[in-house]
C-alpha cells in the first residue's frame, strides 16, 4: 500500500516494522524488493511525492565551498524513484582493478573481492532491462564495426550498455511494491533523524516528518539508509541524539572521501581517420537489441606503470574550446537545466533526447564527419575521469537549516594531483597508439601541460561539463572502522542494525557510472541483512509468510489511526 505522511488525518503516529528503508531511489527500491522476496515486512520512507515539487526539492539545498560544483538543489531529485528520473541510463560494470589495493593510489582497495561483487551483476543488469551478460568490444567487431587494433597491453576498450527507459523507477512502474502485502510505501516522509538508545549500538527508531508538520516514528528491526550519496552522510551527521558527532561518526569518517567523475576536454585528434573513429566512438550501436557504446581506458599494466587511476575517454565531434556555443546546444542546455524536472518538463526533455538519439543512430557519423571536414567541429577527447579517494574532499554540515530544521550540507569537493596526472597518462598513451596505427596525431589539451592548473571544466565538451552527478564515497566501505563508515556487509560500524546502500559506500570510484553497481551492492547488502535476521532469529515473534493487515496501523500517544492505501 501507499500512504502519504502529509495526509491531514495522521498528526503524530508510530509504527513497528521488520525493515525500514529510507529513500526510494534505485538503491532503496532494489533493496526493498530483495528483502520482500526474502519474506520480510518493509516500510519504505520517501521524502518526496510521486513527482517533482519545488518545496521538497528545496530540502536538497546546501553550500559548496570547494572546487566548482553544480548547484546542490538540482544535483539530485527528491521524489519516488529518485535521480534516475533524469539519468542518462549508462550502465557499466567495475573492472577488477577497481577493487584492488593499488599501491600507487592512496586509500584504494575494497574490503570485498571482485568475485563477491560481480556475481550480483547478472541480476542487477536485469533491473535496468539489460541482457544479463555484459557486451564486449568483440561483439561490435562481430557486428561489422571496425575497431582500431590498440595494443591491449596499453589500452582497453570497454563498452557501456544503455537503459533506454527513464521511468523505470517511477511509482506507476513500481506497483509491485504498492500492492505487495508486506510493503508499505510512505511518501512525503522526510527522515530527519535515526535514533539509538543512549550510546547504544542498536537503532531504536527512525523519525520522519512531512512538510505540513505530521510526524511518524518507525521502530524497525533493521534500517537501510538509501537516500543518495549526499543525503546519506547528512542524515547520519544530523542524527546526534545519542552520538554527539553523528551516528556512525565516532572516528570522523562520515562525509569524507567525496568523489565525482570529473569531466574535461583531454585534447583532440588531428589529421586523423575521422570517419573510422566517429563510426565507432561517435554513436551508439545495437548488439542483440541492446544499445551500447565504446570508450577507452588504460590497461591495468599501464595504470600501474604510470601511477594512474582508471580514467576513461571517448572520441566525439565537438566545437573547439575557443568557440561560442551553437544555438542548438544552448537551447538543449537551457531546456535541460532551465525547466523544472516535473513530469511535463521531463517528458519534453526526454522527447528531445530520444529524437537526438534517433537522429544520431541514422544520420551519424555522416553529420559530425561533414561538420568536422568543414572545420566546424574537432575530434575531441571527452574525459570522464576516476577521482582518487581524498579524505579532505568531504561533506560536512552547514549552520543553515532547511524547513524541517535539519542542517544543510556543506560540500568541499577537492580534486588531487593524481586526478590530472591520470588524464595526462591516458591522453599520452592514446597518442602513442593512434600514431602507431597511423590514425592521426593526439594534441593534449593546454591545461594538461600547465603545471599551475589542477583541473579545467569546459562547457563545450559535454552537456554536463563538471561531472556525472555521481556522488560517491561519503560513507565508504572499510574492514577497519578507522578508515570507513560501513563494513563489508554495508553495516555501519559500531551499530547492529543500520545498513547503507548506494554509491556513498564505494571506497573508490572507477571510470564506470555507478548505478549498475549501486543495484548490485544493494542486492548483496539486502542478502546480508536477510542472513543477519535469520541468524539473530529476531523475527521469531512473527511467521515470515504472514501478510500485513490491509490497513496500516499508526499508533499515536492517545489513539490509533488505520489509514487505508490509495
Ligand atoms: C543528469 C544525470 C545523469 C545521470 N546519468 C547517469 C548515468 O548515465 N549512469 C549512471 O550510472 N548514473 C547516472 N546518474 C547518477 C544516478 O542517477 C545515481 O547514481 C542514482 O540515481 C543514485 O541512486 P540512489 O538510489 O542511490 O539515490 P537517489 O536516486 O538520489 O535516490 C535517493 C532517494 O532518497 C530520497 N531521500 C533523500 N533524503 C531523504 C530523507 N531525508 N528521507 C527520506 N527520503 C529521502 C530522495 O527523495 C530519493 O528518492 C545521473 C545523474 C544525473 C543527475
Amino acid at each position: 500500500m501507499q500512504i502519504s505522511l502529509s495526509d491531514k488525518t495522521i498528526g503524530f503516529a508510530s509504527r513497528h516494522t521488520d525493515i525500514c528503508v529510507i529513500g526510494s531511489g534505485v538503491a532503496g527500491i532494489t533493496a526493498a524488493r530483495r528483502l520482500l522476496a526474502a519474506g520480510h515486512h518493509v516500510m519504505l520512507l520517501e521524502s518526496g511525492g510521486v513527482d517533482y515539487a519545488p518545496d521538497t526539492a528545496s530540502l536538497n539545498a546546501g553550500e559548496s565551498i570547494g572546487d566548482d560544483y553544480y548547484p546542490l538543489e538540482s544535483a539530485r531529485l527528491r521524489f519516488f524513484g529518485g535521480t534516475t528520473a533524469i539519468w542518462g541510463g549508462r550502465c557499466a560494470e567495475l573492472d577488477p582493478v577497481d577493487l584492488e589495493r593499488r599501491h600507487w593510489v592512496e586509500h584504494s582497495g575494497w574490503p570485498i573481492s571482485y568475485g563477491e561483487l560481480s556475481r550480483y551483476y547478472e541480476e542487477a543488469r536485469q533491473v535496468f532491462g539489460l541482457h544479463c551478460w555484459q557486451p564486449k568490444i568483440t561483439d561490435l567487431e562481430e557486428a561489422g564495426v571496425p575497431v582500431p587494433a590498440f595494443d591491449q597491453r596499453k589500452l582497453a576498450v570497454p563498452v557501456w550498455s544503455f537503459d533506454r527507459r527513464f521511468n523505470r523507477f517511477s511509482l506507476a512502474h513500481c506497483l509491485d511494491l504498492v500492492h505487495h502485502p508486506r510493503c508499505t510505501v510512505v511518501t512525503h516522509a522526510t527522515v530527519t533523524a535515526i535514533n539509538c538508545r543512549s550510546n547504544d549500538r542498536v537503532i531504536d527508531n527512525v523519525v520522519a516528518r512531512s512538510l505540513n508538520g505530521n510526524q511518524l516514528v518507525v521502530r524497525p528491526q533493521m534500517v537501510v539508509l538509501a537516500a543518495g550519496g549526499l543525503e546519506n552522510p547528512r542524515i547520519l551527521l544530523n542524527s546526534r541524539s545519542s552520538h554527539q558527532h553523528g551516528l556512525g561518526n565516532n572516528r570522523d569518517q562520515v562525509g569524507r572521501y567525496f568523489m565525482e567523475h570529473p569531466h574535461a576536454r583531454g585534447g583532440k585528434i588531428t589529421d586523423g581517420d575521422a570517419w573510422r573513429l566517429l563510426k565507432l566512438f561517435g554513436r551508439r550501436h545495437d548488439v542483440d537489441g541492446q544499445e551500447v557504446a565504446p570508450l577507452i581506458t588504460m590497461s591495468r599494466g599501464t595504470q600501474a606503470r604510470t601511477g594512474s587511476l582508471n580514467s576513461s575517454l571517448t572520441i566525439v565531434a565537438r566545437q573547439a574550446e575557443s568557440e561560442s556555443q551553437f544555438w542548438g546546444m544552448k537551447a538543449y542546455g537551457g531546456l535541460k537545466h532551465g525547466i523544472a524536472p516535473n513530469r511535463q518538463g521531463r517528458a519534453l526533455w526526454m522527447g528531445v533526447k530520444r529524437a537526438t538519439t534517433w537522429a544520431q543512430r541514422y544520420v551519424d557519423p555522416a553529420r559530425p564527419y561533414l561538420l568536422h571536414k568543414m572545420g566546424k567541429l574537432e575530434l575531441a577527447l571527452l574525459v570522464r575521469a576516476e577521482q582518487a579517494p581524498n579524505p579532505l574532499s568531504r561533506v560536512t554540515l552547514s549552520e543553515n537549516r532547511d524547513s524541517m530544521g535539519m542542517q544543510q550540507i556543506k560540500l568541499d569537493w577537492r580534486l588531487s594531483d593524481i586526478d590530472k596526472h591520470s588524464v595526462s597518462s591516458l591522453v599520452q598513451t592514446l597518442g602513442e597508439e593512434v600514431a602507431r596505427l597511423g590514425m592521426g596525431r593526439v594534441d593534449p589539451a593546454a591545461w594538461l601541460l600547465d603545471d599551475g592548473q589542477r583541473w579545467r571544466t569546459d562547457p563545450l565538451i559535454s552537456a554536463h561539463p563538471i561531472g556525472g552527478y555521481h556522488h560517491i564515497g561519503t560513507t565508504r566501505m572499510s574492514g577497519d572502522p578507522r578508515h570507513g563508515v560501513v563494513d563489508q556487509s554495508g553495516r555501519v560500524h559500531d551499530t547492529d542494525n543500520l545498513y547503507i546502500v548506494g554509491s556513498s559506500t564505494f571506497p573508490t570510484s572507477s571510470w564506470a557510472n555507478p548505478t549498475l553497481t549501486i543495484a548490485a551492492l544493494s542486492m548483496r547488502t539486502a542478502d546480508k541483512i536477510a542472513e543477519a535476521l535469520v541468524r539473530q532469529n529476531i523475527l521469531g515473534y512473527r511467521r515470515k509468510d504472514q501478510a500485513a493487515p490491509s490497513g496500516v496501523k499508526l499508533t499515536t500517544a492517545s489513539e490509533t489511526h488505520v489509514i487505508t492505501g490509495h
